[in-house]
């Protein structure tokens, strides 16, 4: 049989095949930022984005945040790049990192620029004072865009989007927040920036993520759409509480993943997010076990995760 009459008989079935690859097209990511040790929270986050990546026979990747340069915390990247050593998790390519690709941000800003899309904005912090809407003072003043702040232009409408977990979510970035900020007065890329162009770039379809991120969602889907970037499908995580009920996080000094203790942790994780028991030991078997069992149906409903896992 020639290859056209195979095709020409299987025409159907080979249709049905590729709708099935492009639904299960996957690639996901684990993105911290190195402003402090990786903590049972980013634990969490890198579990749940590896676990749902692998049992959709997806990709993951790793992205190092770290355009923020002065609040980056010493000693913090090579933390991360040791957790995902001991923890065993495997990225689908090399791990990259954010401040080798200032140049990819600024041809992205200065796309924008070339659409009328940003300006550039000279109020200090004093003057926008506790005003939380950015009430656009800047927006047709023309300035010169050298040393100082570049805002983008929202406009009023309402972004709707789909969580896997938190359901359907909407935002009007010209109601709720104003023009924001994508590159600051002192030359550092904002994260919304950075994120967006990595994703694409980084053919990312799936994010899965912190809570605490849901209300950056519509700014960066807003940011997609305004370069053509394609949607992505969003998942956010309820967030791990101290024991005082705030969230974990390096403001409130949660505590460094202790890399003698991966099997422990990853245990806690697992339980955390409410996934079948681990009966393995290994990280690296775990890990594996957590894959095969995968049920993202069963992370708990919320925003926060209440109890105590460790
Ligand atoms: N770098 C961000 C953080 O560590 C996460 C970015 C993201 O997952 O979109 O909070």
């Amino acid at each position: 049989m020639t290859v056209e009459n195979y095709l020409a008989e299987h025409s159907s079935e080979l249709e049905q095949q590729r709708n099935d690859v492009s639904l299960t097209r996957y690639t996901g990511r684990f993105a911290p930022s190195p402003t402090g040790p990786l903590h049972f929270g980013s634990l969490i986050t890198a579990v749940a984005s590896y676990c749902d990546a692998k049992a959709q026979h997806g990709k993951w990747l790793v992205r190092i945040e770290d355009t923020d340069i002065p609040r980056i915390y010493p000693g913090s990247e090579s933390h991360i790049l040791r957790c995902i050593d001991a923890f065993q998790f495997k990225p689908d390519a090399e791990i990259i990192f954010q401040k080798d690709r200032l140049e990819l941000y600024e041809a992205v800003l200065q796309q924008l620029q070339q659409q009328d899309l940003v300006y550039a904005c000279q109020c200090t912090r004093k003057m926008l004072g506790s005003n939380h809407i950015y009430a656009g003072t800047c927006r047709n003043l023309g300035l010169d865009f050298a040393e100082q702040a570049i805002r983008v232009k929202v406009s009023d409408q309402d972004i709707y989007f789909q969580d896997r977990l938190q359901g359907q979510q909407c935002s009007n970035l010209a109601q709720d927040l104003g023009d924001f900020v994508l590159k600051r007065r002192d030359g550092i890329i904002n994260y919304q920036l950075a994120v967006v162009v990595d994703d694409y770039l980084q053919g990312i379809t799936h994010v899965v993520r912190g809570a605490d991120l849901l209300d950056n969602t519509a700014r960066q889907i807003y940011l997609g759409q305004l370069l053509g970037y394609p949607r992505l499908n969003y998942m956010h995580l309820p967030l791990a509480m101290n024991a005082q009920g705030q969230k974990l996080s390096k403001q409130n000094l949660a505590q460094a993943l202790d890399l003698t203790q991966a099997s422990q942790l990853l245990q806690a994780a697992f339980t955390a997010l409410n996934q079948p028991p681990i009966t393995l030991d290994t990280p690296a078997r775990m890990l594996l076990q957590g894959i095969q069992q995968w049920d993202a149906s069963r992370i708990p409903v919320g925003t926060t995760l209440h109890g105590c896992y460790l």
